[in-house]
């Protein structure tokens, strides 16, 4: 990090970063689907043609619409034995809490740059489920500024949602590091607005200037 321009901020995105579904989407979506009577829909199967979908949605709003769209195109040739009442309770069960996991090297980093004074934000593409559940999940009270992308209608790798981040930090972003874990969204969209960043890939080998292994590596990047 360049000495002349410390870094007080961390920014991380959510998905990916902090969190991951547990077992799995498909597993959640084979489990509600048992609940309203669609029985033996396959977690693999289901996970596979998620993340086909998940991979060409495209402009994706993050509205109930969009995901009611791409949740159909998980199930295929089922998606016809889904009662009415299945969409609104697989979309809130992604809500609650124990249907993720929050990766083990989250609130160690956390809870040390914290202690240091390093400022904490999340800049997420997400919809209106992800402060009730970083709440639930309790989480939110680390951070100081959390910019969602359905509540400020840009999404990364747009750079107008990190200088939204700006305003809510009153920090120039030149001292904000944003960590994530896509290339296109996270790294090269907050590179384009003016923050540091890196990417986030767990198991693989840190990167020096370009990817972390761990999170655990960020207060040693900003000197800490
Ligand atoms: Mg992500």
């Amino acid at each position: 990090m360049k000495p002349d321009s410390p870094i007080t901020a961390v920014s991380l995105d959510v998905g990916g970063t902090l969190i991951e579904p547990r077992p799995s989407v498909g597993h959640v979506y084979a489990e509600v689907a048992a609940r309203h009577g669609v029985r033996a829909a396959d977690p693999a199967a289901l996970n596979r043609r998620f993340r086909e979908a998940w991979r060409n949605k495209g402009d994706f709003d993050f509205s109930q619409a969009a995901w009611f769209v791409l949740v159909r195109q998980a199930f295929a040739e089922r998606a016809g034995e889904l009662p009415e009442e299945f969409f609104p309770a697989v979309y809130q069960r992604f809500t609650e809490p124990d249907v993720w996991h929050v990766f083990a090297d989250v609130i160690p980093t956390l809870d040390a740059l914290a202690t240091q004074g390093v400022k904490l934000a999340i800049v997420s593409n997400w919809d209106e489920r992800l402060r009730p559940l970083l709440a639930n999940l309790r989480l939110h009270s680390f951070f100081e500024a959390i910019v969602v992308s359905c509540e400020v209608k840009f999404a990364k790798p747009s750079p107008v949602i990190f200088e939204l981040l700006e305003r809510r930090l009153g920090l120039p972003l030149g001292r904000v590091l944003h960590v994530g874990d896509s290339p296109a969204e996270d790294v090269a969209g907050a590179r384009g607005a003016g923050l540091h960043a890196r990417l986030i890939r767990r198991g693989a080998p840190a990167i020096a200037g370009e990817q972390l292994a761990s999170l655990l590596e960020i207060p040693a990047l900003l000197g800490l």
